[in-house]
């Protein structure tokens, strides 16, 4: 594979130290509850301490904001990297406002052993307070479903003046003209997504497909244990297109496994080099005379924090944008909703099924139901609103559409969430600014996030050490936006 050199891979700031705080402290709480966070691994810190100087030279400490598939996947490449390099040099917190999210597969602090794969599939499946997540495949809709090539006049536009007059139903994108209303952001970000989508598509679509590539060589790279011992639910072979055909790139998979799995590896495999605080949401980036120093968060308890880093990343999903305008920097990403619906069928297929009409997907999992029926998750619909509330005629949608291929179905559950998608449905990967170099993003992975979190991740580890990328960085770098957003 070719190697590509980060142009910009930011350099480390002499900022002040990691601040050993109550965050310290909070995280020694849920570490102690990790299985491989023994004797061991401490003194491994203390030998590699002892390697690199006895204490002379101070590991480079990153903040990952955000513990969804682009956070932890960063992490997980950054301190692979770090170990592999020399043992150590590296501290990494881990911030995420959600509990559930950063705690679904650890072991209990009583030596009760982590939940079984099983248990794991029970939790997460109706897992309602980590939407984001809830989608089941990596298979990525936008590249195999058709509505990226349909004519915008005829196919977006004409029905969605229609419906906005009272007839017809809703066209598969939408825009509620409430949020329009109220953030005009959203009127330049609309615009530039429809143009890219319909007009400019094709250059979009190789970048997509390149990281896309790349993501999955790294799910699944034949040496890479600790991806490999994941199990999220991976079962459909392939994808049954409209047309009929069928093309075997694509599999399946729990997304909310994989992290959960992911997080479980990583706190095994590097606990002596990773914090992970969950529970604090993070409210402000901290810029002191032109540098960015670190965040500040603030807990359940309504306590708030500063946290101090070399480098930060923000990968918090839809919610970046709001994080990066508050110093000015371009992140236009915004929350795209999607709908999600769990059926059961007795129908067997191996193959994700694009619906009719090009609406959306029904991805067979892994799991089955107590009366041994398959489980599948539908997906689909663009609409570009804040709201999260679930929509009955998207729902009803997906689910007549499925009719055609499980006719026995029966809805499990049925919910509604944001795809943070970029203004050019593009993952924004790598260093946010020049003005900032210590600020990275990993957002933006749109629909795609399964997808391309994993190798998402790992391009920007590189970045961030200054190493060779695999790929071209160039498509996916933030500065792409310059000014033209905030
Ligand atoms: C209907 C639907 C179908 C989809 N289907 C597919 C598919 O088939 N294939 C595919 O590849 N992708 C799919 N996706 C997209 C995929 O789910 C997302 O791209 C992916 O989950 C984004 O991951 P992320 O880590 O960027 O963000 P998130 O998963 O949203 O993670 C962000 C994290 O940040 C935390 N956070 C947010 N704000 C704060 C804060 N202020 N402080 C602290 N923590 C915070 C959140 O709790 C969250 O854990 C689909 C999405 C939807 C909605």
């Amino acid at each position: 594979m070719m190697a590509f050199t980060s142009r910009l891979s930011g350099a480390m700031q002499p900022i002040p130290g990691h601040t050993p705080s109550c965050a310290t402290l909070s995280m020694a709480m849920i570490r102690s509850r990790r299985k491989h966070d023994s004797v061991d691994s401490v003194a491994a810190v203390a030998d590699a301490a002892v390697t690199r100087g006895g204490g002379g030279g101070r590991d480079q400490s990153v903040i990952i904001l955000g513990g969804g598939i682009a956070g932890l996947a960063t992490a997980r490449y950054l301190l692979h990297y770090a170990r592999r390099n020399d043992g150590g040099g590296i501290s990494i917190t881990l911030i995420d406002k959600n509990v559930d999210a950063m705690t679904m597969m650890m072991p209990a602090n009583d030596g009760t052993p982590a939940p079984s794969y099983e248990e794991r599939v029970r939790r997460s499946r109706p897992h309602m307070n980590i939407p984001s997540r809830r989608n089941g495949n990596y298979l990525c809709p936008s590249l195999t479903v058709p509505w990226t090539a349909r004519p915008l006049w005829k196919d977006v536009i004409m029905p969605a003046l229609k419906s906005a007059l009272g007839g017809g139903s809703r066209p598969p994108i939408s825009f509620d003209m409430q949020s329009l209303i109220a953030d005009r952001n959203m009127w330049s970000f609309g615009a530039h997504f429809l143009l890219q989508k319909f007009f400019l598509g094709r250059a979009e679509h190789q970048s997509n497909k390149s990281i896309l590539e790349y993501s999955m060589k790294c799910l699944d790279d034949p040496t890479d244990e600790l991806v490999r011992s994941i199990e999220y639910g991976r079962w459909a072979v392939g994808t049954r297109n409209l047309d009929g055909s069928v093309h075997d790139c694509d599999s399946s998979g729990d997304i909310d496994l994989f992290c959960g799995g992911l997080l479980d590896g990583i706190s095994a495999e590097y606990g002596d080099m990773l914090d992970v605080i969950a529970g604090e949401e993070v409210t402000m980036l901290r810029v002191d005379d032109g540098v960015l120093r670190g965040v500040t968060t603030i807990d359940q308890h309504g306590d708030t924090r500063t946290r101090e880093a070399d480098k930060i990343v923000v990968a918090l999903g839809s919610n970046s944008a709001s994080l990066c305008r508050g110093i000015g920097i371009p992140c236009p990403v915004y929350p795209v909703k999607g709908h999600l619906v769990t059926v059961s069928s007795e129908f067997d297929h191996r193959h994700n099924l694009t619906l009719d009409g090009g609406i959306g997907y029904a991805a067979p999992m892994a799991c089955v139901d107590s009366r041994g029926r398959r489980l599948y998750r539908l997906s689909g619909f663009v609409d570009f609103t804040s709201t999260r509330d679930a929509d009955n005629d998207r729902i009803e949608a997906l689910v007549n559409a499925t009719r055609s291929h499980l006719p026995d179905l029966e809805v499990i559950d049925a919910s509604a969430c944001h795809r943070p998608i970029s203004a050019d449905d593009r993952a924004l990967i790598g260093p946010a600014s020049i003005r900032l170099p210590n600020l990275y993003l990993a957002t933006g992975f749109g629909s795609r996030g399964w997808t391309i979190g994993l190798g998402g991740g790992k391009l920007l580890a590189s970045q961030m050490l200054g190493m060779p990328c695999d790929i071209d960085p160039t498509p996916y770098l933030p500065s792409r936006f310059g000014l033209r957003y905030k």
